[in-house]
């Protein structure tokens, strides 16, 4: 079966194209970036370099495909995300175009990445919240610019399905994090960020470590490979409504930077710049409805996660000191 994954040369869409090959399938690899930007670049897909904001590309692109994966987007963390609302907003383009040219080439079923960001602000606010169920989404009041967009895409999504019959399924991601990721240039997220300031303190030896707040603000972040797992469930399931993929186990960022200190064998001078963006004060996922639908939920543990995270981006941090660009072979 030929599958698309949109957002291909992305983190989540590189391991799903991995994945999706490993299990057997042919997949049509797509993404605007150039080649050698891709995180992951399979030698047996069929890779194209699309504007996939442009209909007709979504058309060529979907054109003999069975599923569509939308992992196109674009995104970041929290420096990212609020200071380029507009462009965030602009991936609605993207999405839009590959539904309708899914619905004309008869694309049988289409999954959709949305994001915890689509929570209203209001359910927010401390540190220790309530986690978010899925009908939290409404009254909505959403994160600006990125959530807005996310939650526009998923009702879109549902009413392709409800009026013209294509299969839409829509997983909420919250905080997705391992090797592969952006871990530097601004688009990166906190687990990335927090990886790459503490390997920096190892390679040279400066014992500060630079936190956006208070770092009191708390998350629950997701490996990859829970994220991948949950997504094909869903893809390959019946049920159309929205539905968290997220890992439940809530830490604050002082509990993230202790984790991956731990990891390093390292303690570090912490100042605290309370002036960067943070985002919401607390948020984490309620895995009630996964768990009741699937009968799992993501489980990999922040420790083991970011072990493996942190050792990857090691390698970055200093492969680039020394003047080589490394990515390890997948
Ligand atoms: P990523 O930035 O690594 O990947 C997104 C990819 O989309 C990039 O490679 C980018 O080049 C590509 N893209 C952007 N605009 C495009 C266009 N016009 N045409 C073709 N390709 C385009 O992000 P990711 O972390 O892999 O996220 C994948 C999806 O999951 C996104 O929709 C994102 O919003 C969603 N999501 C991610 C997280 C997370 O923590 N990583 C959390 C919630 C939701």
């Amino acid at each position: 079966m030929s599958i698309l994954v949109a957002g291909a040369g992305g983190f989540i869409g590189g391991q799903l194209v991995k994945s999706l090959e490993e299990d057997g399938h042919t997949v049509r690899a797509v993404d605007c970036k150039p080649a050698h930007n891709w995180y992951y670049r399979s030698a047996t897909a069929e890779n194209l370099i699309a504007d996939l904001k442009e209909k007709d590309a979504c058309s060529r692109a979907t054109k003999g495909i069975r599923k569509v994966y939308n992992h196109a987007a674009d995104m970041g963390g929290m420096g990212f995300i609020e200071n380029n609302k507009a462009l965030c907003m602009l991936s609605v383009l993207i999405n839009t175009h590959l539904l309708l040219a899914s619905h004309e080439n008869s694309v049988e079923r289409f999954f959709f990445a949305s994001s915890a960001c689509i929570y209203p602000n209001y359910r927010q606010k401390d540190t220790d919240i309530e986690a978010l169920k899925e009908l939290d989404a409404y009254p909505a009041m959403p994160e600006d610019g990125y959530g807005w967009e996310k939650l526009f895409s998923e009702r879109m999504c549902r009413h392709f399905r409800e009026d013209f019959g294509v299969s839409t399924r829509i997983g909420r991601y919250h905080n997705v994090y391992g090797p592969y990721g952006t871990w530097d240039g601004g688009r990166e997220k906190a687990p990335a960020a927090v990886a790459r300031k503490i390997a920096l303190a190892v390679i040279t030896g400066q014992r500060e470590i630079e936190i956006w707040g208070d770092g009191e603000q708390t998350r629950s972040f997701m490996y990859i490979d829970d994220c991948i797992k949950g997504t094909q469930m869903l893809m390959n399931s019946d049920f159309s409504e929205p539905i968290n993929i997220g890992s439940d186990e809530m830490v604050s960022i002082n509990q993230l930077v202790d984790t991956v200190e731990e990891i390093a064998g390292i303690k570090l001078k912490r100042s605290y710049k309370l002036d960067a963006p943070t985002g919401v004060r607390g948020r984490n996922s309620d895995n009630t409805l996964i768990r009741e639908v699937f009968g799992w939920a993501p489980s990999v543990k922040l420790l083991d996660g970011m072990e493996k995270t942190y050792r990857w981006i090691y390698d970055q941090v200093k492969a680039r000191a020394e003047g080589r660009q490394f990515v390890a072979a997948l």
